[in-house]
């Protein structure tokens, strides 16, 4: 590698321009940029795709930036976690080369109207149940691929549809990045890594782990019991568990995102759920 393809200490930028400069230099070199979105409160989740990031390219960039155009619910906006400082802390400990922290200001300095037409794969599940949510999505990555021109960007299957319907965004605009998925992180007792998780009362972090613990369980029924059987025994389950409501489990086709009614219409069903914890929605998925 050229030298000056490595930057050396970690650089927190927040304007657009400061990032154009650094990158278009990086670019000229021939160096390969990774890219990793992300709204902030950092986890072990986070930082494996940073680490899959550094790993496979010469400069690695991470973004935080709480999203507002992706959040249909207001509360869930302004109780999101802002942790700037700590995130910083544990990029650098990573050998991340750049944060890229925008204002909103910086990122909207005026309203982004576009409207995506993301089909099948936007509408279904996450899309069905946050109007608007994935519409946000592709508003926020198309921009930040479009001031990154990454040559490969790291998402988390913990987000199983999201990851879909940004291969369809890529399609559709035509970007040549590569878009890697990478595995779901969990805590010890299974339940999946969340910035949301800090928000869980004790009691309700506790009886948290049913959600992983019944997907996973749920898969040494497979082919026996019917997708039917399945999915009301992981929804009985868990509505089972005090303060626990499952907003919808879907078992998809894992490509395409339609549901399934029979195992046979799928080499690769996965199954997708929300869970309402009192407040706080949590996501997971299991691939049977
Ligand atoms: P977020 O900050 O929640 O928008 O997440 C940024 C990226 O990290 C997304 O690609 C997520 O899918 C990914 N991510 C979040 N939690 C996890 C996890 N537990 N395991 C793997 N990736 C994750």
């Amino acid at each position: 590698m050229h030298p000056e393809t490595s930057v050396k200490l970690m650089k927190v930028v927040n304007s657009i321009r400061e990032l154009n400069q650094i990158l278009a230099v990086i670019r000229e070199n021939g160096g390969q940029i990774g890219f990793v979105p992300t709204m902030g409160a950092l986890h072990e989740g986070h930082l494996s795709l940073v680490r899959e990031s550094v790993r496979e390219n010469d400069v690695n960039v991470v973004s935080i930036f709480v999203n507002p155009t992706q959040f249909n619910d207001k509360n869930d906006l302004v109780s999101y976690p802002r942790t700037l400082e700590a995130d910083c802390r544990l990029l650098e400990a990573e050998g991340c080369d750049i944060v890229f922290a925008p204002s909103e200001e910086e990122m909207y300095p005026e309203p982004d109207t576009r409207v995506f037409n993301l089909g099948r794969v936007a509408e279904v599940m996450e899309g069905a149940f946050r109007p608007g949510h994935f519409n946000g999505v592709a508003q926020v990555v198309s921009k930040l691929f479009d001031i990154v021109q990454p040559d490969a960007a790291y998402f988390g299957e913990k987000d199983f549809q999201q990851i879909a319907v940004i291969r369809e965004m890529v399609r559709q605009l035509g970007y040549t990045l590569r878009i890697v998925a990478c595995p779901i992180l969990r805590e010890p007792d299974g339940l999946a890594m969340s910035s949301r998780n800090v928000r869980l009362t004790p009691s309700q972090r506790q009886n948290a782990p049913v959600i992983a613990r019944t997907l996973k369980e749920s898969t040494t029924f497979v082919p026996g019991k019917s997708v039917e059987e399945v999915k009301a025994h992981v929804i009985e389950t868990i509505n089972r568990e005090p303060e626990m409501k499952v907003e919808y489990f879907e078992i998809v086709d894992g490509n395409t995102l339609e549901s399934i009614r029979d195992w046979s219409e799928t080499q690769f069903p996965v199954g997708c759920i929300t869970v309402f914890c009192g407040p706080v929605r949590l996501i997971d998925n299991i691939k049977y």
